[in-house]
């Protein structure tokens, strides 16, 4: 399925290397040059407000999705193509996901990897088939990839699932890997027992 819009998750924070931001400018610049929709978490603080800003300067189109009690804390931001205000962080996602393609995580916090889990795992039940990837910042997520093979090896995830997660050194090389992604069709459970 071609991809039209792209949903980045990224923390809220701006993080400790200055690499972070750079990657999320990079990011927003480069979804922008590519005609798609930036669709994210409608914040101006951190590498979300950041990716938004590098999208927007770019041309591009954002659409942002915030909870009504995060509209302080993260600060709604006001120079959108189109902000959305929802109820709570449930229906967040679910509309963020219900716009989007596919899915990117920067480095981010907790919000940002149970943002990007929850929609791996849907995947894996095979609720929908868009691509999701990593953009691997300095290594950021290496450690993570390592548990992940972990995992794996310890026989609770298969690695037909394991591999539906794309990483990616630059923005480009993981945007082009998700329009060639194919979704694997196979039951999440690994061992199951007959009934
Ligand atoms: P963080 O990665 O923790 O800086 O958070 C990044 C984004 O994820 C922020 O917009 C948070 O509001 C959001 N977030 C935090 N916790 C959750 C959660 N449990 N579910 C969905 N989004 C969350």
């Amino acid at each position: 399925m071609p991809v039209r819009s792209v949903c980045v998750f990224c923390g809220a924070s701006i993080g400790a290397n200055p690499a972070y931001r750079e990657a999320a400018v990079a990011l927003g610049e480069a979804i922008a040059r590519r005609g798609l929709t930036l669709v994210y978490g409608g914040g101006a603080v951190g590498l979300m407000g950041t990716v938004a800003d590098a999208a927007l300067a770019a041309g591009g189109e954002v659409v942002g999705i915030i909870p009504q009690s995060l509209m302080n804390a993260e600060i709604g931001h006001k120079g959108l193509t189109r902000l959305e205000v929802v109820d709570g962080m449930h229906a967040r996602k679910a509309r963020m996901a219900e716009l989007s393609d596919a899915f990117i995580a920067l480095p981010g916090g907790l919000g940002t990897l149970e943002e990007l889990f929850e929609v791996w795992t849907w995947g894996q039940l095979g609720y929908h088939a868009k691509p999701l990837g990593l953009l691997d910042v300095n290594g950021f997520y290496e450690k993570l990839g390592g548990f992940l093979d972990h995992i794996v090896e310890e026989g609770f995830v298969r690695p037909q699932h394991r591999a539906m997660l794309l990483l990616g050194q630059q923005p480009d090389e993981l945007l082009e890997g998700m329009d060639r992604f194919e979704s694997p069709v196979l039951p999440k459970w690994v061992d199951k027992q007959p009934d």
